[in-house]
C-alpha cells in the first residue's frame, strides 16, 4: 500500500493532471555573449539597422562589472572564466581560480545533470571565450591543450573556425569542414550523437567578405537538432568579432558582425516565444575600443563615432534576460553572479 502511495505521488510530481510537464522541469539556457559588446557597439549597430534591434524585446536589463581578479581592463579569457565558472581569475587564465584550481564550468555541470550542451562561436572554437566552458589552461594561448580538451569534453555540438588545431584529431565527434552543408547535414538521417563543424574559412573572415554560413541559420540548426532530442540544453552562443572590430578601431566591421549577432538574438526571441521553458541571456565580457558616437543625423541614422583606445575599457556592460527566471538578472552585480545565476535556475532555487 505504502509502495503504491509512492508511486502515484511519483506519477503526479512528473504529470500534473492536464499532461502538462510540472516545475520541475529542467530549464534550457541560451547565453548569447557579443565579445567587446559595450552599449556603443550596441547603440552603433541598433542606427546602423535603421534605429532597431531584437534587444528592444528584452524584459529584464542589468549591468555587469568586468573587472578580473587585479586588473579592471579584464581580457576575454578572465571574463569567459567568470561567467562560465563562477570565479574571477587574472587575464589570460582559462577555467582555473586564482591559485590555478581547476573550475567547474556551468556548460559540464548542466551536462551532468543530463543536459545537451552546445558552443557557437564566430571564432576559433579553441579561443578564449568558448574555451572558458570547456578548458582549464594557464594561458588562453595554448591551442593545442585546449583543442585536446575539448576532444576529451562530451560537448554534443559545436560550430566555429580553428579547424587547423584539429587536424590529428582522435575523438568521437562527426566533424564536417564545411559549415554551408551544416543544415543538409544537421537535418539528415545520418545520426551521430555528437556533431562539430568548422565555418567555411578560417575566422579571419569578415561578415562582409561573405563569411557562411551567419549566425542565425548556425543557431536555428542547433536549435533544430536539439528539439529533435528533446533534453533540455545548454548552449553559448558567442558574436566573436565584434570585439576584432573594437581592436581594429572599424566601426563599419563592429556594426557589421553586430548585425550579424543581432540576427541570432532575433531566432533565440523567437524560440523562447515557442519554448517558455527557456532562459535567455545577452551579454558581453567586456568593452572593446572605448567607442563614442560623437555626431549623427536622424535622417538615415547617419553618425559619427570615435575610439579611446585599440584595446578593451573597464566599463560595466549590459546584460539582457527574457523567458523563465530572467528576473533573476536584473541589477547591477558581479560577471561572476551571471554564473551562479544560471546555476540557480538549472537547480530551479
Ligand atoms: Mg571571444
Ligand atoms: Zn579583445
Amino acid at each position: 500500500m505504502k509502495i503504491k502511495n509512492a508511486l502515484l505521488l511519483t506519477l503526479f510530481t512528473v504529470f500534473n493532471v492536464t499532461g502538462q510537464k510540472t516545475p520541475e522541469t529542467p530549464v534550457n539556457i541560451i547565453l548569447m555573449i557579443g565579445d567587446g559588446m559595450g552599449l556603443s557597439q550596441i547603440t552603433a549597430g541598433m542606427y546602423s539597422n535603421g534605429n532597431k534591434t531584437a534587444l528592444e524585446e528584452f524584459e529584464y536589463i542589468g549591468l555587469s562589472k568586468t573587472h578580473s581578479s587585479e586588473n579592471l581592463v579584464t581580457d576575454s579569457a578572465a571574463s569567459g572564466t567568470a561567467f562560465a565558472c563562477g570565479k574571477k581569475t587574472m587575464n589570460g587564465v582559462l577555467g582555473m581560480d586564482i591559485n590555478n584550481n581547476k573550475l567547474s564550468s556551468i556548460l559540464e555541470i548542466c551536462k551532468s545533470r543530463g543536459y545537451l550542451t552546445g558552443l557557437i562561436s564566430t571564432s576559433s572554437i579553441v579561443h578564449a571565450t568558448p574555451a572558458s566552458f570547456y578548458a582549464n589552461v594557464r594561458s588562453r594561448h595554448q591551442y593545442e591543450d585546449i583543442a585536446l580538451q575539448l576532444s576529451e569534453n562530451n560537448i554534443d555540438y559545436f560550430i566555429g573556425g580553428g579547424e587547423k588545431h584539429f587536424k590529428k584529431r582522435n575523438d568521437k565527434y562527426f566533424i564536417r569542414n564545411k559549415i554551408i552543408t551544416l543544415n543538409a547535414a544537421y537535418g539528415s538521417k545520418l545520426y551521430s550523437n555528437k556533431l562539430g563543424f568548422f565555418f567555411n574559412n578560417e575566422m579571419d573572415d569578415f561578415l562582409y567578405d561573405g563569411r557562411k554560413p551567419q549566425l542565425d541559420e548556425a543557431l536555428l540548426a542547433t536549435l533544430d537538432k536539439f528539439d529533435q532530442r528533446e533534453k533540455p540544453f545548454f548552449i553559448m552562443v558567442e558574436g566573436s568579432q565584434i570585439d576584432w572590430g573594437g581592436h581594429a578601431n572599424e566601426i563599419d566591421y563592429i556594426t557589421s558582425e553586430f548585425k550579424d549577432f543581432d540576427g541570432a538574438i532575433s531566432v533565440a526571441v523567437n524560440y523562447v516565444n515557442a519554448n517558455p521553458n527557456t532562459l535567455l541571456i545577452v551579454t558581453a565580457d567586456h568593452e572593446t575600443g572605448g567607442l563614442a558616437i560623437t555626431f549623427g543625423k536622424t535622417k538615415a541614422y547617419t553618425f559619427k563615432s570615435d575610439f579611446n583606445t585599440g584595446g578593451h575599457s573597464a566599463t560595466m556592460v549590459p546584460v539582457f534576460s527574457y523567458g523563465t527566471c530572467a528576473k533573476k538578472f536584473s541589477g547591477i552585480y558581479e560577471n561572476t553572479a551571471i554564473f551562479d545565476k544560471m546555476l540557480e535556475t538549472v537547480e530551479r532555487k
